[in-house]
């Protein structure tokens, strides 16, 4: 009954992605096989109560697709549309994510098929907190740790760093990311993936020659990473002309008003009664008018069908995986500048390994000095991909790509196949 099924995979997107970088690299067989195959993949059950007092029983999964470079990191999605292929792929793209901007980990993912709008704060916590004590064995500061991802955020990571630390009988704020202030949080991480989508597009605009002021930008999505991206464009003075969520898309020529947006969704959690554009379909938004579009929802939206209508020049990849590799080839084709999902929404990973290296410490930074950092990481991370693509002629997706491969086949090559 929870089980979500897909007709398409959204893993064979990611290992068609890695396959162009691969060929480039001239990489081995011994090292494709490797890379095109998780770690280690969990299913299980989550029994639980609802309110009412009747029995569901749930699936829960865990990728741990690489350690090559350090314990797997990635976060914790609560959809109706989570399945294993899905875990799977977002794992394989955390792996190359971390080494894009040279964290010090691998790459994980978890989930739960399950529709979050329909339960109460109570189910979710006994959700997360049966979801937690089935992977105590294998999750931790040094093994994996999780953070939040679509539909978690930091209570869900504070029910979990609580039963894990029940279990272990001792408090271990470091083994999931993503936390309250309170409990071992870094400040700016709530943040940091729309702040690192900001960062990645003002730079590639700079780049291109085009002015904040000139630069008109659609955000599909407007949780968090899409609420915090449009906020931080505003603030650099750029105009967002259009957003959307569940409800509908939002389309404004002469800007939309993005603080009105955010209190509406913080009150009623959709922008159901948004008047501040007029409203159009989610399908209509993406090839709407503007120059940057910011897809920061979920995979496969970006498809061979829209992707020549598409009327952007800059494509900045919130969400993880939301264009295909034919939607991909239109865009080359066309011109039309990518800046990839594992560079672009890094910024996240990137504070959580600010919030990581915090607990380890037991000391705190203040905000300036994390988001210095984070820009520092990506700029430098960014700069170095433009180098390649520029060098090469190649898209910045597999400049990305080459990258990332390069960095965690030299650790895999250092530490060799145990056999
Ligand atoms: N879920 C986020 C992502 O896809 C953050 C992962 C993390 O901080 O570990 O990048």
């Amino acid at each position: 009954m929870t089980t979500a099924v897909r007709e398409v995979s959204v893993f064979g997107d990611g290992i068609a992605y890695f396959n162009e970088a691969a060929n480039l690299l001239e990489l081995d067989s011994t090292m494709r096989a490797i890379l095109t195959h998780p770690t280690r993949q969990i299913i299980f059950s989550i029994p639980f109560q609802r309110d009412n007092g009747e029995f569901e029983v749930y699936t829960g999964y865990r990728v741990q697709y690489s350690f090559a470079r350090g314990p797997a990191k990635g976060g914790i999605r609560f959809h109706p549309g989570v399945t294993l292929d899905e875990v799977t792929a977002l794992a394989f793209w955390m792996t190359w994510k971390c080494a894009v901007v040279d964290l010090p980990f691998g790459g994980g993912k978890g989930g739960v098929t399950c529709d979050p709008s329909k339960l109460s704060q109570n189910e979710l916590e006994r959700i997360t907190r049966r979801y937690a004590a089935e992977l105590v064995e294998v999750v931790g500061p040094d093994k994996d740790v999780p953070a939040p991802d679509v539909n978690t955020n930091p209570q869900t990571m504070a029910w979990f760093m609580d039963t894990y630390s029940m279990h272990m009988r001792q408090t271990i704020p470091g083994v999931v990311t993503g936390k309250p202030l309170a409990i071992g949080g870094s400040k700016g991480r709530v943040e940091a993936t729309g702040r690192g989508v900001m960062i990645c597009g003002m730079d590639e605009l700079a780049n291109m020659g085009i002015a904040p002021k000139d630069a008109r930008i659609v955000i599909q999505g407007f949780g968090n990473v899409g609420m915090w991206a449009a906020r931080l464009f505003a603030e650099r003075g750029c105009k967002v002309v259009g957003i959307s969520d569940v409800t509908g898309a939002y389309y404004n020529e002469s800007g939309i008003d993005v603080d009105k947006a955010c209190e509406l969704v913080e009150k009623d959690r959709n922008l159901g009664a948004f008047r501040g554009g007029d409203k159009i379909s989610n399908a209509e938004l993406l090839v709407a008018d503007c120059d940057v579009l910011v897809p920061a929802a979920l995979e496969k939206v970006l498809t061979a069908e829209n992707a020549s209508k598409v009327k952007a020049k800059l494509i900045v990849e919130g969400a993880n995986g939301p264009t295909t590799p034919d939607a991909d080839r239109i865009f080359n084709e066309r011109g039309i500048t990518v800046i990839p999902d594992i560079m672009a929404n890094a910024g996240g990973v990137t504070v959580s390994y600010f919030e990581w290296v915090q607990d380890r410490m037991g000391y705190f930074w203040k905000l300036s000095e994390v988001n210095e950092r984070l820009e520092d990481t990506l700029i430098t991370n960014f700069h170095e991909l433009r180098g390649i693509a520029n060098r090469h002629k190649i898209p910045y997706r597999t400049a990305a790509y080459m990258t990332a491969i390069d960095r965690v086949v030299q650790a895999l090559r250092l530490r060799g196949v145990y056999a």
